[in-house]
């Protein structure tokens, strides 16, 4: 009997990795790629780090599950770092980025209607964001693409321009609970937040008692340098989504809150059977330890500029090809000239020169590396990208 896939498994990609080795992927053939995507952000300390494998070995050994029937020593170890390490006051622990996102609008919500304004339901978002697939995540998601044909969505999000301060201010209405926003666009290009932007959201939500969310499931978690993103702009959110680099390659998330935005939040409200399950909460600890090291943060900071420096240095050499570079850390995007198809470049770059990069949106391929990137890797990346762009040969429409 043949059995037909659920969903093709990205029928155009030839590599199927095997085996990882910090900043390297090895596929079934023997090839090795410069892994400069790390799982879109996830494999924060690279593959195969010891304290991360080792961390989960034996916890795997000891106690795997037991829900949240009974509490979890683990769960409340990890959430009280995370607390004393974070604007949060609370922490629900959840197994990827979309279930953060929907927790988040959730306790939103529930905030307003515990304290006597249920009418308060809308959350703006931003054009471009993206914010996972659930039906909840692609109703706050304002791309046709993840939308189409999946109606009716939920109601209850209004849109704005992204860093477009007054189009987001002009939404608000007696209905808005609070903005939801990338602190960093990821997805959609690597764009990042104006500091006008973010700090005037967060103004807006102080003076008309609305709560600010920030998704920061791929530019959190030291990926910019700062443990937080928000950390850039000297302001907090009220609740904020994270997920990917905080597991290290382990399915994990979690929604972060402070106690006032959490208060709607009783027991029995919102929960997850698999969420904080001992396994994840060993792998969030090991990422943790590494992340919180000394130095570590500051050398994620150094590495970033290196390899901006080393980008900005090679575009004159291939102007046809390459226009300019954004992010912040090593959530670095490079804007492809008009004609230059990201997703091709990605293609050619993995398929001919063992680079691995993730398509964004605004015409830009993503860099989101192991964090443990060595100056080697960046030499690397460099003389690869430069053998992709001297081949690569925009397609043209005739
Ligand atoms: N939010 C943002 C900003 C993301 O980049 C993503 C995934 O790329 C998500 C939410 C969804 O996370 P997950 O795929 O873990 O559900």
């Amino acid at each position: 009997m043949t059995m037909t896939p659920l969903m093709p498994v990205y029928p155009r990609c030839g590599v199927r990795p095997v085996r990882g080795e910090g900043c390297y992927l090895i596929s079934e053939d023997g090839s090795r790629y410069l892994d400069m995507a790390a799982g879109i952000a996830v494999n924060a300390l690279g593959h195969g780090h010891p304290h991360l494998v080792k961390a989960i070995a034996e916890q795997a050994a000891t106690l795997m599950h037991v829900s949240n029937l009974y509490g979890s020593p683990q769960g409340e170890a990890l959430a009280e770092r995370i607390v004393a390490n974070s604007f949060a006051d609370t922490v629900f622990f959840t197994n990827s980025g979309t279930e953060a996102v929907e927790c988040a609008i959730k306790t939103a919500r529930r905030y307003h209607y515990a304290a006597g304004n249920p009418q308060r339901t809308t959350i703006i978002t931003f054009n471009n964001a993206f914010h996972g697939r659930t039906m909840g995540a692609i109703s706050a998601t304002n791309q046709p693409k993840m939308r189409d044909g999946f109606e009716p969505l939920l109601p209850g999000f209004a849109y704005a321009p992204f860093n477009d301060l007054d189009a987001a201010l002009a939404l608000i209405d007696d209905t808005t609970a609070g903005f939801m926003v990338e602190t960093i666009q990821g997805e959609g290009g690597v764009s990042v937040g104006t500091p006008e932007f973010i700090t005037g959201l967060r103004k807006a939500c102080d003076e008309h008692g609305l709560l600010l969310i920030l998704d920061e499931v791929q530019c959190g978690y030291g990926r910019t340098g700062k443990m937080w993103a928000y950390e850039h702009y000297g302001i907090e959110p009220d609740i904020m989504s994270v997920a990917k680099g905080i597991g290290g390659g382990f399915p994990l998330g979690a929604c972060l809150a402070t106690e006032k935005a959490a208060s709607g939040m009783v027991i029995g409200t919102h929960g997850s059977t698999y969420g904080g399950n001992p396994l994840a909460m060993a792998a969030g600890q090991a990422v943790l330890d590494v992340m919180l090291a000394d130095g570590f943060l500051a050398r994620v900071e150094t590495m970033g500029e290196r390899l901006r420096g080393a980008l900005e240095q090679m575009i004159p050499n291939h102007d046809q090809i390459f226009d300019s570079v954004r992010g912040k850390g090593l959530m670095l995007g490079l804007k492809l000239k008009a004609g230059v198809e990201p997703r091709e470049f990605v293609a050619h770059a993995r398929d001919n020169h063992g680079l691995l990069l993730v398509a964004a949106g605004e015409n830009v391929v993503r860099m989101l590396p192991p964090l443990v990137i060595e100056d080697a890797h960046v030499s690397e990346c460099i003389d690869k990208l430069s053998a992709a762009a001297r081949v690569f040969v925009p397609a043209s429409d005739d």
